[in-house]
């Protein structure tokens, strides 16, 4: 396996500030109706977005 440098959140799309983030978060809740939330990632240390399964 050469794969060590990969990520589990590769595929996720990352945003470097929270605020980039919410502001992210906003579209699609506005275009799609798509409630999300921001986290920040232990893996890649960057924000991404995840289905709120919560709400
Ligand atoms: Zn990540």
């Amino acid at each position: 396996m050469d794969d060590d440098n990969v990520l589990p959140c590769e595929d996720k799309i990352a945003f470097n500030s929270k605020k980039d983030a919410l502001g992210a978060k906003a579209l699609a809740k506005h275009r799609y109706g798509n409630s999300l939330v921001v986290y920040k990632c232990k893996y890649c240390l960057l924000w991404h977005l995840a289905t709120d399964y919560n709400n």
